[in-house]
């Protein structure tokens, strides 16, 4: 079978590698950073990540599906913590429906675990993509002291991330489109422990959120009881990362805006001024293929992390690639055509979503017009189960398009504005009234 070399060993690329060596073919895959199973190593980004349907449908094409949610922790709905530390609880979806917040480093190293029991899967590690020839399908190397290396395959996936380095020799190459917008808020990582008898000091399955209008901070649960918190926060300005200077600052700021939490983050010195601020990046770009090689999953599109779906979207390119590998195959020019024809709007649609939510979450999730809104919607889910879906539900919950997702989503924005506006709320299970409307918002 054909040689195929993947360049980052992430989470698209141990999951397309696998996706390769049941088609059986002959898989390289190349990832910069050492092993994570056998050294210590961050995972890079975030500790932990929201896996939801397109992803779990992803890893069960792997068979993974059942091992990784067996080390997750479902999340059933959002809890929201005002200022004065009210809670507010919004479910995300039916009593069954939950999102599972995964360890990235566990999910990686699984991912690598199984590729590595595949006889025609050949992990490499410290290589280092520094350059490619995208018409000949070669990929050069430097490993950490700096020796060359160079492979040659028959086709190469590019699943290296954010600053592809296969993306950026496409980029060369002219005829590429290409644009990347990064927010003017960064984040950082706090951790709040597990209390003395081990246990979560919040309830651990909801996903947190702190909303505080132009910011927020967010904690997911992990197994060993601590939560990974997430601050949201503008880069520069008044008040901003950069204008945290000093341990007084840090309290002064946590005492005003997230006194609840305060006390649960016990390093929270040690883990703001030591822990890295992250940058937070829209990608897009087209065409993801040229020559001999493509692209997948953050190399295509990255998005910011607002609605979780990073992940969950480059996964389900590896799902999309295969089906495409399943109807053309051998014809590499159909295979690339159609894969980047079918996912370009999807992942245009995902990072028009995920910046639409940092705006929901920081912001609307405590605005009470909003909360009635969401009332609304969901009253109308649970009425009208199939029939009326929201936005959430179909990107979170379902494999419907993104795309389908937010032409829908807008739809249902205008159904639910004009009930609340007709003042039909407590009409919303009289089919005889709301049917028109599905009528005429619902496609
Ligand atoms: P990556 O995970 O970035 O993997 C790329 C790999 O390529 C890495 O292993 C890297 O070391 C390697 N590499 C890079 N350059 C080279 C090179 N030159 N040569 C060889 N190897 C190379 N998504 C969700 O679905 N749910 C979430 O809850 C979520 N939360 C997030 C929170 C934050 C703060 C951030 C930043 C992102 C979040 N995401 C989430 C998005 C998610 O992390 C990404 O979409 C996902 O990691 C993309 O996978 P990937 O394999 O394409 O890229």
């Amino acid at each position: 079978m054909e040689k195929i070399a993947i360049v980052g060993g992430g989470l698209a690329g141990s999951l397309e590698a696998i996706y390769l060596a049941k088609r059986g073919f002959d898989v390289h895959l190349f990832e910069k950073r050492p092993d994570m199973r056998k050294n210590k190593i961050s995972a890079g980004k975030s500790i932990n990540l929201a896996l939801s349907v397109r992803g779990i449908n992803a890893l069960e094409k792997a068979g993974l599906d059942k091992q990784v949610l067996a080390t997750g922790i479902p999340m059933r709905g959002r809890m929201m913590h005002t200022t004065n530390g009210e809670l507010n609880y919004q479910p995300y979806g039916k009593e069954d429906q939950a999102i599972y917040s995964v360890s990235r480093g566990l999910l990686n190293i699984k991912l690598l675990e199984l590729a590595d029991e595949f006889p025609n899967i050949t992990l490499y590690f410290n290589t280092n993509c520094v350059k490619a020839n995208l018409e000949e399908g070669i990929v050069y190397f430097k490993d950490e002291n700096g020796a060359k290396s160079l492979f040659k395959a028959d086709r190469v996936i590019g699943s290296d991330g954010a600053f592809s380095a296969i993306r950026y020799e496409m980029q060369t190459k002219g005829r590429f489109d290409y644009s990347q917008t990064y927010l003017e808020h960064g984040y950082k990582e706090l951790c709040i422990p597990p209390n003395a008898n081990g246990e979560f000091q919040l309830d651990k399955n909801c996903l947190h959120i702190w909303p505080r209008e132009s910011f927020m901070l967010i904690a997911l649960p992990n197994l060993d009881g601590t939560f990974t918190c997430t601050l949201f926060l503008q880069l520069e300005g008044a008040l901003s990362f950069d204008s945290i200077k000093t341990p007084a600052d840090l309290d002064a700021f946590f005492d005003t805006y997230f006194a609840d939490a305060k006390p649960l983050i016990a390093d929270l010195h040690h883990d703001f001024f030591n822990n890295p601020t992250g940058q937070l990046c829209t990608v897009r770009c087209y065409p993801w293929s040229n020559g001999k090689m493509t692209l997948i999953g953050d190399a295509a599109h990255a998005v910011v992390p607002f609605y979780g779906q990073g992940m969950n979207c480059s996964f389900e390119d590896c799902v999309v690639f295969d089906e495409m590998l399943e109807k053309n195959y051998p014809n590499w020019d159909a295979i690339y055509s159609e894969y980047q024809k079918a996912r370009k709007p999807n992942a245009d649609s995902i990072a028009n979503l995920a910046l639409q939510n940092f705006v929901e979450m920081r912001d609307l999730v405590g605005d009470k017009d909003f909360l009635h809104f969401k009332h609304v919607e969901h009253d109308l889910c649970e009425l009208y189960p199939g029939t009326f879906r929201s936005q959430y539900e179909l990107v979170t919950f379902s494999n419907e398009p993104y795309k389908y997702a937010l032409e829908q989503g807008a739809r249902n924005s205008e159904l639910v504005k004009k009930i609340i506006r007709l003042g039909l709320e407590d009409k919303l299970s009289d089919k005889t009234v709301i049917q028109p409307l599905f009528d005429e918002y619902l496609k």
